[in-house]
């Protein structure tokens, strides 16, 4: 099938739909100017994550750890919504369920209108109690002394954000799986599936019957899970393109 037939099958899926999940990743905030995991020149190529963005790392310099998420608080702060975030909230004008399950912390589906968004990965807006997990808006905390401490209890916080090497919050995951599961229709956007959970939940969706489109610039194929392949449609393009494209038609 050529591209435009391809955009017009996705959209005639989409129309017939009532249930709705969208996972996204770093891709569908490229067009925002925020880099993605492995795009070049970007704030990822300066700065090593076994220094800024794994467990261990928070273990060993917090306060580092701390700075750089600051950093990308600041980064993502200068940023608003694309037109990709704008057509994933639209959707919900158009389905009568529409869930968002991104791996993104920087809050731009809210920012552009989304009601239900699921953010695996947590977010750059708070902090965490390791011990209890209560959560605090990081406006809210002294962050000239690194790492923050709760104004409570004077406990030391940490960013509310799933670094490499932690493991998933398993309530979290739940809800994905069951939302997935629900699901008619699982738009799968910008995700190079280096990190395998957002075609694990589409795999879980489509084996529950879900139709799965990708979107994406190129084919993701991970080395040692499956990517676009699991996919009935695939939509190659900039996300910013392509959604408002299929949305258009619903
Ligand atoms: P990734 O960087 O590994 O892959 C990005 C994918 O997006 C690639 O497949 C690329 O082809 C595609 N892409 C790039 N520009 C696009 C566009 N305009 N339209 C459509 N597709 C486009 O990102 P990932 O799969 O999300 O995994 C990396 C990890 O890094 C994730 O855990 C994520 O949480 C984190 N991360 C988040 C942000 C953010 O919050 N915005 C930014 C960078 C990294």
């Amino acid at each position: 099938m050529e591209h435009d037939g391809m955009i017009q099958a996705a959209g005639e899926r989409i129309r017939g739909a009532a249930n709705v999940v969208v996972v996204t990743g770093a891709g569908v905030s490229a067009e925002s100017g925020i880099d993605t995991y492995r795009g070049a020149g970007g704030l990822w190529e300066k700065h090593d994550v076994n220094e800024v963005a794994t467990a261990s790392a928070l273990r060993r310099d917090p306060a580092k750890v701390w700075r750089f998420l600051l950093l990308l608080r600041e980064h993502i702060a200068a940023a608003s919504p694309n037109a990709a975030h704008r057509a994933i909230a639209a959707l919900e004008d158009r389905v009568a369920t529409v869930r968002v399950i991104t791996q993104n912390i920087d809050g731009l589906h809210q920012a552009a209108g989304s009601r239900t968004v699921l953010e695996i990965h947590g977010n750059v807006r708070e902090a965490r109690d390791p011990e209890t997990g209560a959560i605090h808006a990081l406006g809210e905390l002294d962050l000239e002394r690194l790492p923050p401490l709760c104004p409570r209890t004077g406990r030391v916080l940490r960013p509310n954000v799933l670094y490499f090497e932690e493991a998933y919050d398993p309530e979290i995951m739940g809800l994905a799986s069951r939302w997935v599961r629900q699901a008619e229709v699982i738009l799968i956007v910008g995700t190079s599936g280096m990190v395998p959970t957002p075609y694990f939940l589409a795999w879980e969706g489509k084996s529950a019957g879900a139709f799965v489109i990708d979107v994406n610039l190129d084919r993701s194929a991970p080395m040692f899970t499956f990517g676009t392949e699991l996919a009935d449609l695939f939509l190659q393009g900039k996300a910013g393109v392509v959604l408002p494209q299929v949305v258009a038609l619903i």
